[in-house]
């Protein structure tokens, strides 16, 4: 029997973090007070999130950063994930291409976000902190940062977007389960939430909006510390797990990826799977792979943004950020994968695209579903709206190899499995979902916002 899926052992998960900052040609542009445009160090930082992820979010100096033993531990609940050869889609799609994907579905909250969500409350919990805070889009990282808050005693207290909680109702109850206070976003208990309120009763929200409500939050009550659950470079640094495990599983299936694709939110299961390769690519060993990041046609930050220093949040209440941007309040359609609805990419992942090392690919949303139901019916697993696009990506790579009689090897992440997205899967079938696109002006307007 052929080998299906590649296993490790709870001792072979990761003992420390890849820090891409260290090993980068071109370092990011450090994070401007938007008041002084003067940088921001991690002391800067700290008001707002805990201080060892402040000081991860600026080092630049060490390539290997420790994972705490308590969290590895943590981590063993659920990790080490499966790579697996999708062999079944392979034959759907008679394709020459290997296609493999890092299975991060498989821990019961449903996402790779929890991969981030723990060290971030352990940190706090370290620090003396009693409270986090944040914002969540599709409700994935709100779920993982309430079970992670339960862990280490924290109260947790979760803006969720509006729409998305109309979407998916369930998943506010599984915050709720977990011990969280919910609030949907905007919502009239802050003062970024009344002001969005009071100029569009009808917003639906973004994650935009959202951010700003709790970084308010955790400004305003003390002890309460705000987690981000992707963009920022700490957050990709805990997702290096993903790709650490994959190295070590491609060597096992006795192959190396020449594509690496993930879905594009803020760049955290991207930076997560892409960065541990992407360190071959900086030394030499191999100089071939390419990086996809499949973004959503309706939130183009990647392919049409513009590379510009940027609020973080729709308020501007974050530091400035040199990033790809649509504009801080950029508006996306209510696209199903809520997960993939943000106006910026991290700072990492901006600078690499601005050097050429990794590419953005935009995948409608009709397309995205399409592939998400070829790879439910192959390999039996629903994925979630956002990891559709990966899938998406990864076909459209296949087939072109298929086309050109090569066989590459791509390694894809599937970020989280659907099973609470099943209205948006329910009015794909019906007929029901359609795409948007955004038009050059739009975009152009939109910019027009960026502080300069
Ligand atoms: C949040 C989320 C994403 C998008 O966030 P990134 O930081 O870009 O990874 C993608 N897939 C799933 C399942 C998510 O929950």
């Amino acid at each position: 029997m052929r080998q299906k899926k590649f296993i490790l052992q709870e001792q072979e998960i990761p003992t420390h973090w890849y820090n891409i900052q260290a090993d980068m040609p071109t370092k990011p542009l450090p994070p401007l007070n938007p008041a002084t445009r003067k940088p921001l160090n991690a002391d800067d930082l700290s008001h707002i999130f805990n201080k060892e992820c402040a000081k991860q979010e600026m080092d630049m100096e060490h390539t290997w950063i420790e994972i705490p033993e308590e969290v590895r531990e943590k981590y063993s609940y659920y990790r080490t994930t499966p790579l697996v050869r999708a062999y079944a889609l392979e034959n759907a799609l008679g394709t020459t291409a290997h296609i493999y994907f890092k299975n991060e579905s498989t821990n019961p909250l449903g996402s790779h976000k929890i991969n981030s969500a723990i060290p971030q409350c352990y940190y706090c919990k370290q620090e003396g902190d009693t409270n986090v805070t944040t914002e969540t889009g599709a409700g994935q990282w709100g779920m993982a940062l309430s079970y992670a808050a339960k862990l280490y005693g924290l109260e947790a207290a979760v803006y969720q977007v509006k729409i998305t909680m109309q979407q998916k109702p369930y998943r506010s109850t599984v915050m709720r389960t977990f011990g969280a206070t919910v609030e949907g976003s905007p919502s009239m208990s802050t003062r970024a939430g009344k002001n969005v309120i009071t100029r569009d009763p009808n917003y639906p929200g973004s994650l935009g909006t959202a951010i700003s409500e709790a970084i308010e939050l955790a400004t305003t009550t003390p002890g309460c510390k705000y987690a981000l659950g992707s963009v920022l470079n700490h957050v990709a640094l805990h997702q290096t797990v993903i790709g650490l495990e994959a190295e070590k599983q491609m060597k096992l299936a006795g192959e190396y990826p020449d594509k690496v694709i993930a879905c594009f939110g803020g760049g955290s299961n991207f930076g997560g799977i892409a960065f541990p390769f992407m360190r071959h690519l900086f030394d030499g060993s191999h100089k071939d792979t390419e990086f996809i990041a499949a973004e959503p046609e309706s939130c183009p930050k990647l392919t049409r943004g513009k590379f510009e220093y940027d609020f973080g949040d729709e308020a501007g209440y974050t530091p400035l950020l040199p990033m790809y941007t649509l504009g801080h309040d950029f508006k996306p359609a209510n696209i199903h994968a809520g997960g993939l609805r943000y106006h910026g990419a991290g700072v990492i992942i901006s600078q690499l695209i601005k050097d050429g090392f990794m590419k953005g690919v935009d995948i409608p949303q009709l397309e995205s579903f399409e592939a998400g139901l070829l790879f439910a019916q192959t390999e039996g697993i629903i994925p979630a709206p956002e990891s559709c696009h990966a899938i998406a990506a990864t076909i459209r790579e296949a087939n072109k190899a298929t086309k050109a009689g090569q066989s590459p090897v791509i390694l894809f992440c599937l970020s989280g499995h659907g099973l609470i997205d099943m209205p948006s899967y329910e009015s794909f079938i019906n007929g029901d979902l359609r795409n948007y696109s955004v038009s050059n002006s739009e975009i152009e307007e939109n910019l027009k916002k960026v502080p300069r």
